[in-house]
């Protein structure tokens, strides 16, 4: 767990974090945890983990946002890993083709943290029936087998990315019949809605319905409010949901990054109804100049999604990754730059298919006093929904998340207690999946421990300049051998492969 010693050890952790005198079996658990992250194939590069550890993480779960690097097998294999390389990097070296083969090539490794896998639904239901927009019974019923399976193998829990193909072709009633392995468990389901903006309140509902019906655990991922029109008024609207949900009995919490940009697939600004089909259909749609015009419509008048394009402006969305070699010196600048004289959004289209849609962005989406409010409700906790784009620009919330808050949200903005903060990066985290040993200071608990000066912890790791590691960790241990000694990575694997325990 987390010790955040004060040079005069004065100050432990708070609340639930303290030490427990307790003898035997009360169990503990560890230091900071990002229960959403995607380094499902970082994981395996030899540079991972001094990013992690020098921000405190010691636990990392990957898989959110329905698009876990597994099971990915099958005659949709390739469509699948070319739809999932923005998000998961790589898979083509890997044994993917299911959680099991994954986790046993992990666990092969010398890995430097703890890491653990949630299955994303987006993948099965590509692996099962590609990026079609119908599904048969036939596909409901592997579907369901193959969640069965993915979560008999150790998967800490269930992610959807409903604003992303193929699931965004799921309605609520379907969501509930490919999700019934679940059922009356205590299996979280994670998600990431249909809407952050205009309909960020109808998309709550529907998280909360599937709850609802499912009887699981419920985690609303990366909470916010997109566009500036809705600052300060709508995320309020949606803590106030999630209140009542809870009052009435519900267990839904929620969970937010701490900057005011985000970072995915460029695909994002598409309307829905373009993303069918996988990435080759997608890039001839493009260019098709039918569906050009309908695009531009789209992109124009749409308010039936969350249209990037009017509630951003292609000024506020940046290019951090791309595939093809000719676009590189694109990177780094807004769409509205790299166009030019052309019209934006027809770059963007141009840009997506001869990269085969493999484009990475940085979006400015949201206000900070927004994330603050986020973060002052006890059901909220910290995580960073951290990529490892190949080349290109990092989003600095792979570097820095975790001393961010504590420099900026703890010590400066003073949105947060020590304590509060602390236990909304250790317990809360690895309560909601279930990782009984990590997540506090106590006998019998993980020794996965940090000790800092809380006051001179600082986050280096800047929009302009991203890839610096935090200071400040003096210590990291990693299940009680040291994983950093005086700031410095040491080099020690002795991370493990976190696996749910089937009852
Ligand atoms: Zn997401």
């Amino acid at each position: 767990m987390i010790g955040s010693f004060k040079t005069d050890r004065s100050s432990t952790e708070a609340g639930q974090n303290r030490i427990a005198p307790t003898s035997g079996s009360s169990a503990k658990r560890s230091r900071f945890v990002d229960a959403h992250r995607h380094a499902d194939t970082a994981v395996f590069s030899d540079s991972f983990g001094k990013a992690e550890l020098r921000q405190g993480l010691t636990t990392v779960i990957n898989g959110n946002c329905g698009l876990s690097a597994a099971p990915v097998f099958g005659p949709h294999k390739a469509d699948v890993a070319a739809y999932l390389f923005p998000i998961t990097g790589e898979l083509s070296d890997l044994p993917v083709e299911s959680l099991a083969a994954y986790s046993a090539a992990l666990s092969a490794r010398s890995l430097p943290i703890h890491a653990g896998m949630l299955i994303g639904l987006g993948t099965v239901r590509a692996a099962v029936a590609g990026f079609e927009k119908d599904l048969t019974d036939g596909d409901y019923r592997a579907i369901r087998a193959l969640l069965e399976r993915t979560l008999s193998e150790g998967a800490l829990g269930v992610s959807l990315g409903l604003g992303y193909a193929p699931e965004c072709f799921f309605d609520t009633a379907g969501l509930v019949r490919a999700l019934e392995p679940i059922r009356h468990t205590n299996i979280t389901l994670s998600v990431h809605m249909r809407s952050e903006s205009m309909n960020l309140l109808p998309s709550i509902d529907e998280a909360l319905a599937l709850a609802n019906a499912l009887h699981v655990p419920l985690q609303i991922s990366h909470l916010k409010a997109v566009g500036r029109e809705r600052w300060g008024t709508l995320v309020y609207d949606a803590l106030e949901k999630i209140r009542r949900a809870r009052e009435d009995g519900l267990d839904v919490q929620c969970d937010a990054y701490p900057y005011t940009a985000g970072s995915t697939q460029l695909l994002h600004v598409l309307p829905p109804e373009f993303l069918a089909g996988g990435t080759e259909a997608i890039a001839r749609r493009l260019i098709d100049p039918t569906a050009q015009r309908i695009l531009k419509e789209r992109f124009e008048t749409g308010t039936d999604y969350d249209n990037y394009a009017m509630l951003l402006g292609w000024e506020n969305i940046e290019i951090s990754s791309v595939r093809c070699g000719e676009d590189k010196p694109l990177v780094g600048k807004t769409v509205a730059e790299a166009a030019g004289d052309a019209e934006p959004w027809r770059f963007c289209a141009g840009l997506l298919s001869r990269n085969r849609c493999a484009v990475t962005m940085i979006d400015r989406l949201t206000s900070e006093d927004d994330i603050a409010a986020i973060y002052r409700e006890p059901f909220s906790y910290v995580i960073s929904d951290a990529t490892y784009p190949k080349d290109g620009i990092p989003h600095p919330r792979v570097y820095g998340t975790f001393v961010h808050i504590l420099e900026r949200f703890v010590r400066e903005r003073k949105t947060l207690s020590l304590p509060a903060a602390i236990r909304k990066m250790t317990r809360m985290p690895a309560d909601r999946y279930g990782l009984n040993g990590k997540g506090r200071i106590a006998v019998g608990a993980d020794a996965d421990l940090l000790v800092f000066d809380p006051d001179r912890i600082r986050d280096r790791a800047t929009f302009a300049d991203p890839a610096r590691c935090g200071e400040g960790m003096e210590t990291v241990l990693v299940n009680g051998v040291p994983a950093v000694e005086n700031g410095v990575c040491t080099g020690i694997g002795n991370g493990t492969v976190l696996k749910r325990r089937n009852p």
